[in-house]
């Protein structure tokens, strides 16, 4: 018995690196809970990142030096919108001096 292998173009082997996301009929507040427990980086966009507080979970509020925090493109962890400025929060652990 052998496989089949499927020929796959760059754009969809660059899909399997794509973070799944929040599932459907899942909160978003459960979400990036799931994310704080693991201290996870989050990505958030304009709308949703006055919504949590970064301080309060241990999170990099402004990044040292710069003064803030880095842009990503991508989809929003709390909204799912596709946003190409979004912001992306650090667990303290994790972010470099
Ligand atoms: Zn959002």
């Amino acid at each position: 018995m052998f496989a089949i292998m499927k020929k796959r173009t760059p754009a969809e082997l660059a899909d399997v690196f794509v973070a799944p996301g929040r599932k459907y009929g899942q909160v978003a507040g459960s979400h990036i809970d799931n994310f704080v427990m693991t201290q996870r980086a989050i990505w958030l966009c304009g709308d949703c990142l006055p919504k949590f507080n970064p301080l309060k979970y241990g999170y990099v509020p402004k990044l040292h030096g710069k003064n803030r925090l880095p842009f990503v493109r991508g989809n929003c962890d709390g909204c799912k919108q596709h946003d190409d400025q979004m912001r992306m929060l650090v667990h303290h652990t994790q972010a470099m001096e």
